[in-house]
This record gives structure tokens, sequence and C-alpha cells, in this order.
């Protein structure tokens, strides 16, 4: 694997890459590597010759900095893992390197509703950060594919506006939540859960699940308000939010007959530590829509 640091040395090796015909997949992440990052990487392994990861843990996406100071990091392990794994090319910039002085630090996008609503409510500015942090790697490497996790479903979406506005030709390709035998969807903030949280933890997923098999007999309100309940019942379980959204415009359904694609999306926090998951409850598998927008958007079964 090869190790870069530096904007100037990555984006010089992949020109030549691409002027080779290379076909190149990026996964960006924010390191404290685990199996479900694997996923990524092993994906685009598959449909790329050569797959790039990105390390690097973000400060203007952490609404709070005591988060911030509190992410683990863990580039040693990262590597060895990114080896295990097959993966070509690691960047692992500096602050600096992604934002040099001077530079523009204002996007000229907007997302509208889709960074205020669920988690926007709650971390005002973070997706503001992630996007401009996307944004700016995606302008060093350029991929053909940009793998990222269904886990993180709202920025997930909000990405493949960004993609959209930009004209981008990447094509996005999302990749379905790797968990933990009882469960619990892996996360790099799993490791602060204490014996007691991490014990409760799996119950998120599972609550979700039976989300699921209720969506034959009641509505997304009547699902939404049994499961609020079902969570905050929960010892340890102090809920944010839990929502049955449309999957492309995160707008609450009042019907799962309005939407070719229903979401289910939950914050809790458990034992200290703030937990994110979700549940597709509806969905047309695959999308290749609009050339005109540019946008592409697939989900990998
Ligand atoms: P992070 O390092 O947490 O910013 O995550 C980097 C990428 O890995 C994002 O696209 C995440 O959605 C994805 N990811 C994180 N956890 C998982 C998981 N359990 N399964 C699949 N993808 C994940």
């Amino acid at each position: 694997m090869l190790l870069f640091k530096r904007v100037q040395d990555i984006q010089q090796y992949l020109n030549v890459l691409r002027q080779k015909g290379v076909e190149i997949g990026f996964a960006p992440t924010m390191g404290a590597l685990h199996s479900g990052h694997t996923v990524l990487i092993t994906r685009s392994k598959t449909e790329n010759q050569v797959t790039v990861c990105s390390i690097f843990v973000n400060p203007t996406q952490f609404n709070d900095p005591s988060d911030l100071e509190k992410y683990p990091r863990t580039v040693e392990h990262d590597i060895e893992r990114l080896v295990e794994a097959g993966c070509e090319i690691l960047f692992l910039p500096s602050v600096a390197e992604i934002y040099p002085k001077g530079m523009q630090q204002n996007l000229p996008i907007q997302f509208g509703r889709l960074d205020k609503v669920l988690e926007g409510v709650f971390r005002p500015g973070h997706f503001n950060g992630m996007a401009q942090v996307v944004y700016r790697l995606l302008e060093i490497v350029n991929p053909n594919r940009l793998y990222m996790g269904q886990k993180d479903f709202q920025q997930l979406t909000i990405v493949r506006s960004l993609l959209s506005q930009m004209r981008s030709g990447t094509e996005l390709v999302m990749c379905e939540t790797k968990r933990e035998k009882d469960g619990l969807a892996m996360s790099s903030r799993n490791v602060r859960l204490d014996a007691a949280a991490r014990a409760a933890a799996p119950k998120i997923h599972q609550i979700l699940t039976e989300a699921l098999d209720m969506t034959e007999e009641y509505s997304p309100n009547e699902i939404q308000r049994r499961t609020m309940q079902k969570l905050k019942e929960i010892k340890g379980f102090d809920v944010e939010y839990f929502e049955i959204v449309d999957g492309h415009t995160l707008m609450p359904l009042r019907l799962l007959g309005e939407t070719d694609f229903a979401v289910a999306v939950t914050a809790v926090w458990v034992g200290g530590v703030r937990l994110i998951d979700n549940l597709i409850l509806k969905q047309i598998m695959e999308q290749d829509v609009s050339a005109e927008t540019g946008e592409s958007y697939r989900q990998i079964p």
C-alpha cells in the first residue's frame, strides 16, 4: 500500500493512473477502522483497479469540541487493516493540507432541508463540515466511484445531492451496514460503550427490525408511536429521534405507498454514547437516474 500525506503528491500519482485509464474507487473515513469500513474497501476492490482510502478526522464536522478530542485515533492499527484488506493507496493528510490558509471555506452548494432535519437538528453545522471535506476530498481524488455506508444514511443522502449539484461524474455506491453478531451496527464509537451500554445497544437494531415487521399492519405514524415507546422503555436509552422518512427527501412519510424508498432512522444515547442506526423499510433495489443531472445511486445488496 502506498501512503500519501500531501495533496500534490497523491494528485500527481492519481493523474498518471487516470491517464492510463485506470478506474479509481474511493472510501473516505475518519479512521479507527473496523470491519464496517473494510466492507467499503472490499466492494471498491471488486469494481475498480485501484482503491484509495482516506483517513482524516475532520475538525469542521464536530459541533462538540470534546467529541473531536475523544474521537479514537488508531493509525498504526488502521494501516494494518487496510493492508490486510488489499487497499492500494492511503491518503493521510494533515488539517493544513486539507484546509490551506486562504482557501475558500464556504461551499457554493445548498442542501435545502436535507441537512436541517434529523441529525441536522441535533448536530448544527455537522453536515456543512462533512460536505466541505467530502467536496475537498473529491476534488483531490476525483474517483470513478465513491463508497459510503448506509449506516450514515443522511450523510449519504447529502453527498448524493452534493455530487448532483457538482455535476460530478463520480458514482455513489451505498454499502450495507455491517453489524456485530448481536445486530449492533459497527461504529468507531462503540469502543466507548461500557459493559451495560454495550449489552443494551443491540436493542436498537432489534426494535428497528420490529418496526419493519409492523409495516404490513400500521401507518408510519403509528409505527413511530409504538417504536418510540419501546425505545424509551429500555433502561439507559435516551432517544433523540425515531422517524420514518422518504429515503430521497428525508421528509416524514404519512403513507408508505407515497414513496418507492422508505427508511426508518433513529439516534439514541446509550450510556453517554450517541448511536445512530437505520433500516430500509421499502426500496426499489436499483436506480440509475437522470443522465441529465449526472446523479447515480446504487444499493449494494
Ligand atoms: P467514519 O469513519 O465513521 O466517518 O465512516 C466512514 C465510512 O464508513 C462512512 O461512509 C460510513 O457510513 C461507513 N461506515 C461506518 N460504519 C459502517 C458500518 N458499520 N457498515 C458499513 N459502513 C460503515
